[in-house]
């Protein structure tokens, strides 16, 4: 017999659970307002179209699914057997019918959560590999999944905005990505700082920063790079209060 609610008994666990599956019933929402023909319309992406958007968030429902499936088998089961099947996969379910292409979305999104529901507890903190090469407890591909789901929500174009994002999804996304310009060194000189609080974020020890400073979503969309709205910008790398562009972090 299957359960029929979820096996994890972490509260903090259960906590991250419910951010995800609001992000997925956020991104499904904002899936459901576009019409089939506005589908084919361009995402916030460069290069893709909404259809590339929602074939990148089925596909990632169930190369996530395949990590939650090895944390409750032992059996390796890699998020994608390469980057190129990774790419292809989408470049293919972006030609899919509007019907099919919203049943891929439904299904990985069911998917996923029926694996997540009846991993016991134990397994939670069963190590598993990113596509990354990252190894990580299966914890971690609650926050994998619910990075995707809003992130992809605003890139789908139709009204979502970071304000939609909710506050510690979009602190723990800076830290990722402030995390991701450390471990590259690309960080050197820039700091980030939350309007009214006393979060900053990057190399926070420079002599001479440039300094992003806004609120928490401004930041968090600019840092992720996707445009530099009602950020202010000071220090070496300005000139006239215009922001840098972000460094890459994916
Ligand atoms: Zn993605």
């Amino acid at each position: 017999m299957v359960a029929r609610h979820d096996q994890a008994t972490d509260p903090r666990l259960q906590e991250d659970l419910l951010q995800a599956r609001r992000g997925t019933a956020f991104f499904a929402r904002k899936l459901n307002e576009l019409s089939d023909a506005e589908l084919d319309g361009d995402s916030l992406l460069p290069g893709w179209t909404r259809r590339h958007i929602v074939a990148h968030v089925g596909y990632n429902a169930r190369a996530i699914a395949r990590l939650v499936e090895w944390a409750a088998t032992g059996v390796e089961t890699p998020m994608y057997s390469s980057p190129e099947v990774r790419n292809h996969e989408i470049e293919f379910g972006a030609t899919l019918a509007p019907i099919a292409l919203r049943h891929l979305f439904d299904h990985s999104a069911v998917h996923l959560n029926v694996e997540w529901r009846d991993l016991p507890a134990d397994a939670w903190h069963h190590r598993v590999e990113t596509a990354q090469g990252r190894i990580v407890p299966a914890e971690e591909t609650v926050w994998m999944r619910t990075r995707e789901v809003w992130l992809h929500a605003v890139d789908l174009d139709n009204g979502a905005t970071f304000s939609d994002i909710p506050a510690p999804v979009l602190e723990r996304l800076l830290k990722d990505i402030t995390g991701a310009w450390h471990t590259r060194g690309t960080d050197t000189g820039l700091v980030v700082q939350i309007t009214g609080t006393d979060l900053a974020f990057g190399d926070t020890s420079a002599a001479n920063p440039t300094i992003i400073t806004g609120p928490l979503p401004a930041v968090a969309e600019w840092a992720a790079g996707r445009g530099s709205h009602g950020i202010h910008a000071t220090g070496t790398a300005t000139t006239d209060d215009i922001a840098p562009a972000a460094p890459k972090w994916i």
